[in-house]
């Protein structure tokens, strides 16, 4: 069978038996999907029909040692062939699963000592969401229910994650929210330093907290850097304000550092760049560089000590919670991580990453609002940046940004409410020259 031919019956069968996530169904019927991935090295991505592509995305931001990693694939198989899998239930352990809670332990801010396993970021959010009530009820407070959870804030699918998201699509769709979830707009620092003037502070953390009732308020759930609501970088200041607002008010500070981890913004976690130590840690997607499925939530000393001494089994748990293979790809990760140095070639590359943006934004005048934090980022499109005013939204300038790029073998995401964000977030192992590769594509696109 020729390559060509292969594709066109994969893509048939594809047709015929997927439902495929975040995808309009009805535009998938009509075109077939527009690439079949076949292999991957490094940066790079190459279809069935032997067309090889810059992975500018990660992915989905989760690719972060790149792809064809033989280490990687190599813990895996190992362990793969030694136990592949066991349960965590009833106290049931394994080596990777408890070396990689010591590691993480060991990496993560302050006394967040302990992990509890998921298989991934949604998982880890509807735990962090579970656990945080379960705490406040242990501690005789089970008012405290209310999670606070901000605009534009994406923090998954499954039902209690949806429900924190912040974007209207995610909150219609089959119209299942859980109770409890209030919202407040995202990064209105002089409220949250305390500014009532500010014409927004009703809507502001502190100003929601004033309203509900901190009796009655678990937590605050927080992106230390938004990512899929646009790649919104918090202004100085917020992330320390937040946590002062949850020391005066006795509220876990809950990170969603699902994208943020393991070096994505230049340091080891997110809330790192701000000197904040959360309460609680969703982590997932880096964790592994999407070689298995992982995730966790992280909580501190206190957290843990008070669910330690609840004397009967806790109803919450997933199959794949601890799975050895899945811990063993992310230690080895880990060790990858440290022993390169990557962190410190994703803050080189940053500046490599500005550079180039501040290029397109100097060349076209549609280019504004670069955003860069280590190799997170983003711009945006305006008809008239001055005035702030948007293309037609029919025609979705991002968009077709994003697809004349992807016709130039260079794979983006487009962002915002109206389509006017470009996200770019190679993976971390990222060189110069291929940086520079995904800036000319870019230019050229625009
Ligand atoms: N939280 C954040 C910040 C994310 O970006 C994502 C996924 O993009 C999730 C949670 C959900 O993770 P998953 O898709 O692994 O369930």
């Amino acid at each position: 069978i020729t390559q060509q031919s292969k594709t066109v019956e994969l893509a048939k069968l594809d047709k015929k038996h997927l439902l495929h996530p975040a995808t309009n169904p009805k535009a998938l019927i009509d075109n077939g999907p527009p690439i079949i991935f076949a292999k991957g090295k490094g940066v790079t991505v190459t279809s069935t029909d032997d067309v090889e592509y810059i992975d500018g995305m990660s992915m989905l931001w989760n690719v972060n040692l790149g792809h064809g990693n033989q280490e990687l694939a190599d813990a895996g198989n190992s362990q793969l062939s030694t136990l592949a899998y066991a349960s965590s239930f009833k106290g049931f352990s394994n080596e990777p699963s408890i070396l990689l809670a010591e590691k993480l332990a060991e990496l993560a801010p302050g006394d967040l000592n302990s992990v509890f396993y998921t298989s991934g970021g949604s998982e880890s959010n509807d735990t962090a969401i579970k656990l945080a009530r379960f705490y406040w009820e242990l501690k005789g407070k089970s008012e405290k229910r209310k999670i606070i959870a901000l605009t534009n804030a994406y923090h998954g699918v499954t039902i209690g994650a949806q429900t924190a998201t912040g974007l209207a699509a995610y909150h219609k769709f089959a119209s299942s929210n859980i109770d409890g979830v209030v919202r407040a707009t995202a990064h209105l620092l002089n409220s949250e330093l305390g500014d009532k003037s500010d014409p927004n502070y009703a809507d502001s953390i502190r100003g929601t907290i004033e309203r509900e009732g901190a009796e009655t308020i678990a937590g605050i759930i927080i992106e230390p850097v938004q990512g899929a609501g646009g790649v919104n970088i918090p202004p100085e200041g917020y992330l320390e304000a937040v946590r002062k607002i949850c020391d005066e008010h006795n509220i876990l500070f809950m990170a969603d550092e699902v994208i943020c981890g393991f070096g994505r913004t230049g340091k080891m976690f997110g809330v790192n760049n701000w000197n904040v130590v959360p309460d609680m840690m969703s982590i997932a997607k880096g964790i592994t560089s999407g070689y298995s499925q992982l995730g966790g939530v992280m909580m501190n000393d206190e957290i843990r000590e008070t669910i330690a001494n609840f004397d009967a089994v806790i109803p919450h748990g997933f199959t794949y919670s601890g799975h050895p293979t899945a811990c063993a790809i992310g230690l080895k990760n880990i060790e990858i991580l440290e022993r390169d140095n990557i962190i410190d070639h994703v803050n080189e590359m940053e500046k490599e990453l500005k550079k180039g943006l501040d290029y397109l934004a100097e060349k076209h005048i549609i280019v504004t609002n670069c955003r860069v934090i280590g190799l997170l980022a983003a711009f945006e499109l305006y008809e008239d940046p001055t005035s702030g005013k948007l293309f037609d939204p029919t025609v979705f300038p991002a968009n077709a940004v994003v697809d004349a790029c992807f016709e130039r073998q260079l794979i983006l995401r487009a962002l915002g409410a109206n389509n006017q964000i470009v996200a770019i977030a190679p993976p971390l192992i990222i060189n110069k020259e291929e940086i520079e590769k995904m800036i000319q594509i870019i230019d050229d696109s625009i």
